[in-house]
């Protein structure tokens, strides 16, 4: 018999088996709401006072989603921690009572099962998944400043044992379903194929929600505890397993993020909510949500002019960059060819994509059958014969002007008319390459960031001349990798390399006044600098990181700014290590503020210049661009909160002391 609520429908099937869907009203997911979780609870009391229902298979009737988490909305207006208090309170009854009935629940997951939705399905007795590439789990709480809430950190390490479970509590990282099965975090791994037209009516013939019901139909499973588990049981180890997390996460974070370390004693404390209350109410929360909304607001409209299934990429230069590049379209579907001088340099980007790979294959990101699929896309080439269909080809060739103009060239002499040409340059403009060209609308930036698995950002440099078409191309290609797209003006540097130039260029006067370099490092980290979703890393390691050659590359482009990114001959000899400075001592306030204060007001000309048009886009970009610390809520963010009147002040007592680079821009203001 089917019911149909607001946010679900329900379908109690002849054997006794009751199906709940998940089907939130006027959303593309599936969200835990308070008006959804109120529902909700409305309806597991109905099925367990319910004598005909034997069991329950908690499903989603949402494509390719099973419940993405909490309503962030909602957390974000969490006004008080009584409020907070009073949720958490209803959610943790509503999932013991599932938990603790007699009757046997199956969570029937096909897609994202992410923060609540993963706690529900911890609640449920057994969890059985569907092996797509879809079909991730996760908490990701701690990335939002706060801990799992609904019983997460109690029922994970209960079931996976406790060092899987804080790795994953504490990280917020995806886990996908091979490794949910070796774990035991799911009890049944379908190869599903989704029924056309999924309804609650026919969705039992599908064969994740068959098992479900099947499984749904035993006597409910009482699990065994294993022995090291057992041994958590006793306090000494508990609080040595949990003091060995903390120092671990301390080391990571420098204590910059409370979350994970408060996670961790949520986990050895067996006592969630207290930590929880005191960290949704705290100013990091709203900053790191506020992040996420921004970045939730960049996702897709879903244009589909670019199909993997249809279309190929052509991608221009095997090295660093591009065999990255290589990797992450291969991994959504595409095919590529990858195009290099000659045998040597081609072997060499395809051993490095294949040690990309064979980390995700020992990872069990992907299965053997992936892998092989995945290095069989690329087909390495020295000559131009395929590249006649690829409708999008991506430059990654040496920062040589003259050698992107020549390519270029080369080509439009192959290439059809609608085929899009991005360069990743890091220093020249889309109009300095396409200077020849006789197709310059089809040209553009697609400027990607190292490590391109982990950096988010991609910088669509678009020139004046460049058309709508292409534009939408690039923004489509970068989303569907799973990047955040910025759309900029076609300028050296763009937006990320030309602030982050500040930053650099100062290091290397300090490196060069004799500062030691650990110290100009060390307080940058401190500051909370990092790349690569949050790995610590100061100026000059990031500049021996990203290659002397492009960083060189990117502060001459940026000569033509005027004196503040003058191409010192200090810096060259630096650069040459053949300068060996005195040692002096400068304070980490003092190295703090002359690393970050040119960027803010880099930041502001650029913003002069509509290089982009909002503060926002900054923020976003130097964030997911150039690991600028998502606890201080971004550049633009940190300065209006410091006052902007304080940093120019600052910005002139430094012009006072150390020359006119730290001049600050007349129009100083956001
Ligand atoms: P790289 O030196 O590692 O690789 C360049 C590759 O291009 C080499 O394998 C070279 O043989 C090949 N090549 C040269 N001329 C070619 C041609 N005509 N046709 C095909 N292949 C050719 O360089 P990289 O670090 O990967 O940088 C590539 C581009 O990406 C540069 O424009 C750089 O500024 C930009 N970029 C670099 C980084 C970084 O961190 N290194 C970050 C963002 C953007």
């Amino acid at each position: 018999m089917v019911k149909t609520y607001r946010n679900f429908k329900t379908n109690l099937l002849s054997n006794g088996v009751m199906l709940i869907g998940f089907d939130n009203h006027d959303k593309p997911v599936n969200i835990l709401s308070s008006s959804v979780l109120e529902e909700f609870a409305f309806i597991v009391e109905d099925v367990l006072t319910d004598k005909d229902v034997k069991g329950v298979v908690l499903l989603s009737l949402k494509k390719n989603s099973f419940i993405v988490g909490a309503d962030i909305n909602e957390v974000s207006a969490m006004a008080s921690r009584e409020s907070c208090k009073e949720l958490v309170g209803k959610v943790h009854k509503l999932f013991h009572s599932i938990e603790d009935s007699e009757k046997t629940f199956v969570a029937a997951i096909e897609g994202a099962c992410l923060g609540g939705g993963l706690e529900l399905a911890l609640a449920c007795n057994l969890r059985v998944a569907s092996d797509n590439e879809e079909t991730v789990f996760a908490l990701p709480e701690v990335l939002l400043g706060i801990i799992p809430g609904f019983g997460g950190t109690q029922r994970l390490p209960r079931l996976i044992g406790i060092t899987p479970a804080l790795e994953m509590i504490t990280s917020g990282k995806n886990v996908f379903p091979k490794k949910a099965i070796k774990t035991g975090l799911i009890d049944d791994l379908v190869k599903n194929i989704p029924v056309e037209n999924r309804k609650i009516e026919n969705i039992e013939s599908e064969a994740l929600i068959s098992v479900a019901i099947q499984r749904a139909l035993e006597k409910r499973k009482v699990r065994k505890v294993n022995l090291l588990n057992k041994s958590l049981g006793w306090p000494l180890v508990r609080n040595l397993v949990g003091w060995k997390a903390k120092r671990t996460i301390l080391s990571k974070t420098d204590g910059h993020y409370p979350a994970p370390a408060k996670a961790v004693e949520a986990v050895i404390s067996e006592d969630e909510t207290p930590k929880l209350l005191e960290l949704i109410t705290s100013p990091l929360c709203k900053r790191l949500i506020d992040i996420f909304l921004m970045t939730e607001k960049m996702k897709p409209s879903k244009i589909d002019c670019i199909n993997p299934a249809r279309d190929c990429i052509g991608v221009l230069g095997a090295g660093l960059m591009g065999s990255q590049i290589a990797v992450s379209l291969v991994g959504k579907g595409y095919t590529v060819n990858l195009r290099d001088l000659g045998m040597e340099q081609l072997r060499a980007g395809m051993e490095r994509i294949l040690g990309i790979e064979q980390k995700d294959l020992l990872k069990r990101a992907i299965s053997k059958t992936e892998f092989d699929q995945r290095l069989l896309k690329i087909r390495p080439t020295t000559d131009w014969n395929r590249f006649q269909k690829t409708s999008l080809v991506i430059e990654a060739i040496k920062e040589i002007l003259e050698w992107k103009v020549k390519l270029l060239e080369e080509f439009e002499g192959v290439a059809d008319e609608n085929t899009v040409f991005a360069t990743n340059t890091s220093s020249y403009t889309v109009a300095e390459i396409a200077q020849k060209a006789k197709h310059p609308e089809r040209c553009i930036a697609m400027h990607f960031f190292n490590p391109v698995r982990s950096m988010k950002l991609v910088e669509i440099g678009v020139a004046e001349f460049t058309n709508l078409s292409t534009v939408t191309k690039a923004i489509e290609l970068s989303r569907q990798l799973g990047k955040i797209p910025i759309v900029v003006r076609d300028s050296p540097g763009f937006l990320v390399n030309r602030i982050l130039a500040r930053y650099m260029i100062e290091a290397i006067i300090l490196e060069s006044e004799g500062v030691p370099v650990r110290d100009i490092n060390s307080a940058a980290k401190k500051f909370g600098m990092a790349i690569d979703s949050g790995r610590a890393m100061g100026p000059l390691e990031l500049i021996d990181y990203v290659g002397t050659d492009t960083c060189m590359h990117v502060i001459r482009s940026l000569k033509k700014l005027g004196s503040r990114v003058e191409d010192r001959p200090i810096f060259e000899t630096i650069m040459q290590k053949q300068y060996i400075p005195d040692r002096i001592k400068l304070s980490q306030d003092k190295i703090t503020q002359r690393l970050i204060l040119p960027m803010v007001d880099e930041a502001l000309r650029c913003l002069g210049d509509q290089i982009v048009k909002e503060p926002e886009y900054i923020d976003m970009a130097m964030l997911y661009g150039a690991g600028f610390p998502a606890f201080r809520g971004g550049l633009l963010k940190w300065a209006a909160n410091e006052g902007l009147d304080n940093i120019k002040s600052r910005l002139k007592d430094l012009q006072g002391q150390y020359g006119d680079r730290f001049a600050p821009f007349e129009n100083f203001k956001i």
